[in-house]
């Protein structure tokens, strides 16, 4: 690879609680609109200095999105988001920092994409019992990515066919828990995607803690507590999903049980996403910010041949 020698070796600014960092996303490698190299454009315009791409269940997009955080002046950070099932429940994990080249990690997010298919099909089936027909080959025109169908592009549809005005309708009618189009699946466990994030270098973040509205205060106790005692050691506390009351709860539970503190808008199109990328509130002063911890891991824009550069 050519080498830039105008590029800076070293950050232009240092890293700090106040960094524009927007550390989750979604591109068309998993259930995003935008191709990976679009979000760095529209990451890079919003003036985001710190970006990483966390796709559903894979790192298909990494190499791309870093060298398109790099053409763009940006440091990247690498991302997944991989889906677990917690008591039951769907909890994601956000993984940072890591080597996106890990056996075991592609390993294990390719098993977690695995069931997507035929879950995919329960789910059109469903629909079609409600007299929505053809679904499945109709969620498939949305998908890029064929490992990785997802509510999300079911939702597209249903609103295509005008069943819905918006993807936030469809998913309360049809495709939350006891609605026609909801399939309960086994994702990951928690200590699966915590080891293969943490076996390949990076740190786990447990994503959008206030999403998961079914948790008893119980439950999510337990959720930190295993977690912490798996090897997790961050948690979303600024997000797309939290509202500023959920953003002060979850930094002091990030302060009590000892996690640094992430930030990320979960964008996943301009259409249909309600936080754009890096427009988020800046990371309190107070908590420990992620890129802190990974600094060591972050890739700066570099002069150094890409091939050999440090995950
Ligand atoms: P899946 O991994 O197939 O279960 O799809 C999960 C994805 O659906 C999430 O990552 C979001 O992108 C999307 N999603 C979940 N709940 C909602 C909602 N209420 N409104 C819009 N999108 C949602
Ligand atoms: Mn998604
Ligand atoms: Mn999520
Ligand atoms: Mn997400």
């Amino acid at each position: 690879m050519r080498v830039n020698p105008d590029r800076p070796t070293t950050p232009a600014k240092p890293l700090s609680h106040l960094t524009n960092a927007d550390l989750h996303c979604h591109s068309t490698v998993s259930d995003g609109t935008l191709e990976p190299e679009a979000i760095a454009e529209r990451a890079a315009a919003n003036g985001v200095e710190l970006w990483a791409l966390t796709d559903h269940d894979e790192v298909g997009g990494q190499h791309r999105a870093r060298d398109a955080a790099h053409a763009r002046g940006m440091a990247y950070l690498t991302g997944t988001e991989v889906s677990v099932t917690f008591a039951d429940e769907t909890v994601h994990i956000i993984g940072l920092g890591f080597d996106p080249d890990d056996a075991a990690l592609r390993e294990g997010l390719a098993r977690t994409r695995g069931g997507r298919e035929e879950r995919a099909r329960e789910m059109a089936a469903g629909l079609a019992q409600v007299g929505i027909h053809g679904a499945f080959e109709g969620a498939l025109q949305y998908v890029s990515n064929p490992e990785l169908i997802s509510r999300t592009h079911f939702a597209r549809f249903l609103v295509e066919r005008g069943h819905c005005a918006d993807t936030g309708e469809v998913f309360r009618r049809f495709l939350t828990n006891g609605k026609p189009g909801y399939v309960p699946h086994k994702w990951a466990r928690l200590g699966e995607a915590v080891g293969w994030i943490r076996g390949a270098g990076g740190v786990a973040v447990i994503a959008h803690p206030a999403r998961y509205s079914r948790f008893t205060p119980t439950m999510e106790y337990a959720l930190f507590t295993e977690f912490v005692a798996h090897g997790g050691q961050g948690v979303e506390v600024i997000t797309g999903s939290h509202t500023a009351a959920d953003s002060l709860k979850y930094a002091d539970v990030a302060l009590e049980f000892g996690l640094c503190a992430s930030r990320g808008s979960d964008f996943h199109s301009p259409l249909e996403s309600r936080t754009d990328l890096g427009t988020l509130p800046d990371l309190p002063g107070r908590l420990t910010p992620v890129w802190q911890m990974l600094a060591g891991r972050v890739q700066w824009p570099t002069a150094a041949p890409r091939e050999h550069a440090s995950a």
